[in-house]
C-alpha cells in the first residue's frame, strides 16, 4: 500500500523556529512587538492595506468588523450561505440580522445579481466571500454598496495576494479580513489580519483591538497614559506567532508560485472531465487564482460520496466543507425561508483534492489517475 496523501500539510521554511527563539531571546513576546511590526508594514507596503492590523485569527478580524460597523439588533448584514460559520457568526454576536445570498452557478462565490432583491432600509453591510481566493464580481457589489450607502467588509480570508482588476483583494472593501490558519497558503497555526482601507476606522480599530483602551497610542508616545476610552477585546496575537508568520511572508512568492503549478497540474489534467459534466473551478476574467484550492463540482451526491470513498480506498484524502449556513442546527430555524439552490449544490456536490506546497509530481499523478480511473468505472 503507498504512503497516505493528506489533504493538507502545513507549509515550514525552516526560518519560523528560528524566528521564534529571536522573538523569546528580544524579550518581548506580547502583542506588537518586533515581528508584529514587520509583519504590519510588510501588508502595508507590500498589499496596500491603508493599515494592517494583525489578529489572533480572521475570525476575530471579522468580530473587530463588526464591532467597527457599530451594528445594532435588527441592522441587517448580507453574506453568503456557502461560507465558513465566521463570516456570519461575527455580525450575530453583534444582533445583526444575517440575509443569507446564493451562490452563482459558475463558481460558490456570493450572486451580485442576487443582491438587489435583498437590500432593505435596514441593511448595512454585504460581506463577500472570496472563495478559494477567486475574486466576487467586485464591481457590481461596489457599486450597489454606494449606492445603497453600505459597508463592504471582505471576507479574503482564503484570498491573500490574489486580486481583482489588478487589485488586491482585502482592499476594495472598506475591511478585510485574512486567515492564517495552518489550511490557508500563509499560515501561523492559528492568525489573522484586518486590513483598514477606509482610513476613518483605523483609530479606533487600534483601540477595539486593545481591550477597548487607547494602548496603542500610549505606546507611541502620543499620550502621556492609557484609559479605557471604548468597548473591545483582545484580539492582538503574540509576537510569537508574528514571528511564525515573518518567515511565511518571506517565502509568500515561492509558496505561491508553486501552489499555482500545483493548481494548474489538476486543471489541464482533470479537463476532460468536463465533457461528463463535472465542473472545475471557474475563473471569472476579472480575477487572479492564487493556488488555494483545487475543487471538482460532481453532478450528484451520491457521486460525491463515491468519488470520496474510492480516494480513501487508495490513501487519497480528498475533503468536502461547508454545509449551507442557513440550512444549520443554529440558522435553519431563523431563515426566512428563501431557497438557496446553488449554495445546496457546492455543499452536497464540490469536493477539494489535496493541495499543498510539498505535494510532489508522483503523489499528484496519483490523485489525478485516482480520479481518472473513478470516472471511467463510474
Ligand atoms: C478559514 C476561514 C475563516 C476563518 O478563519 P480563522 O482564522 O480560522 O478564524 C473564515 N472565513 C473563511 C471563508 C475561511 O476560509
Amino acid at each position: 500500500m503507498p504512503a497516505a496523501i493528506p489533504f493538507n500539510k502545513p507549509y515550514f521554511s525552516g526560518l519560523e523556529t528560528k524566528y521564534i527563539e529571536e522573538a523569546v531571546r528580544a524579550g518581548k513576546i506580547s502583542g506588537d512587538g518586533m515581528f508584529t511590526k514587520r509583519c504590519h508594514a510588510f501588508f502595508e507596503q507590500e498589499m496596500g492595506f491603508h493599515k494592517a492590523l494583525l489578529t489572533t485569527s480572521c475570525t476575530d478580524a471579522l468580530e473587530m468588523a463588526a464591532l467597527l460597523l457599530d451594528l445594532q439588533p435588527g441592522d441587517e448584514v448580507i453574506v453568503p450561505s456557502y461560507t465558513f460559520v465566521s463570516t456570519a457568526n461575527a455580525f450575530v454576536l453583534r444582533g445583526a440580522t444575517i440575509v443569507f445570498a446564493d451562490s452563482t452557478a459558475l463558481n460558490p462565490n456570493l450572486d451580485a445579481a442576487s443582491l438587489a432583491s435583498l437590500i432593505t432600509p435596514r441593511t448595512r453591510a454585504i460581506v463577500p466571500v472570496h472563495y478559494a481566493g477567486i475574486a466576487c464580481d467586485m464591481g457590481n457589489i461596489l457599486a450597489l454598496a454606494e449606492q445603497h450607502g453600505l459597508a463592504v467588509v471582505e471576507d479574503a480570508a482564503q484570498a491573500i495576494a490574489s486580486y481583482y482588476q489588478g487589485r488586491p483583494l482585502g482592499t476594495l472593501g472598506a475591511l478585510g479580513a485574512f486567515s492564517f490558519h495552518e489550511t490557508k497558503n500563509i499560515i501561523s497555526g492559528e492568525g489573522g489580519l484586518l486590513a483598514i482601507n477606509d482610513p476613518r476606522y483605523g483609530p479606533r480599530a487600534e483601540i477595539i483591538r486593545e481591550k477597548g483602551t487607547n494602548r496603542s497610542a500610549f505606546f507611541r508616545g502620543e499620550i502621556d497614559k492609557y484609559s479605557w476610552v471604548d468597548v473591545g477585546s483582545s484580539f492582538l496575537p503574540s509576537d510569537i506567532i508574528a514571528a511564525y508568520l515573518w518567515a511565511q511572508l518571506e517565502n509568500l512568492t515561492a509558496i505561491q508560485a508553486r501552489r499555482l503549478a500545483t493548481w494548474q497540474r489538476y486543471a489541464e489534467a482533470l479537463a476532460p472531465l468536463r465533457a461528463l459534466g463535472v465542473a472545475l473551478p471557474h475563473l471569472p476574467a476579472y480575477a487572479t487564482n492564487n493556488g488555494h484550492a483545487f475543487h471538482l463540482v460532481t453532478r450528484s451526491l451520491p457521486e460525491r460520496t463515491a468519488l470520496i470513498a474510492a480516494l480513501s480506498r487508495q490513501q487519497i484524502l480528498a475533503v468536502f466543507h461547508y454545509q449551507p449556513l442557513h440550512r444549520s442546527p443554529y440558522f435553519a430555524a431563523r431563515h426566512d425561508g428563501r431557497a438557496l439552490p446553488w449554495a445546496e449544490h457546492y455543499a452536497d456536490c464540490l469536493v477539494r483534492l489535496p493541495l499543498y506546497y510539498e505535494l510532489s509530481e508522483a503523489d499528484q499523478n496519483r490523485v489525478i489517475e485516482a480520479v481518472l480511473a473513478f470516472y471511467k468505472a463510474y
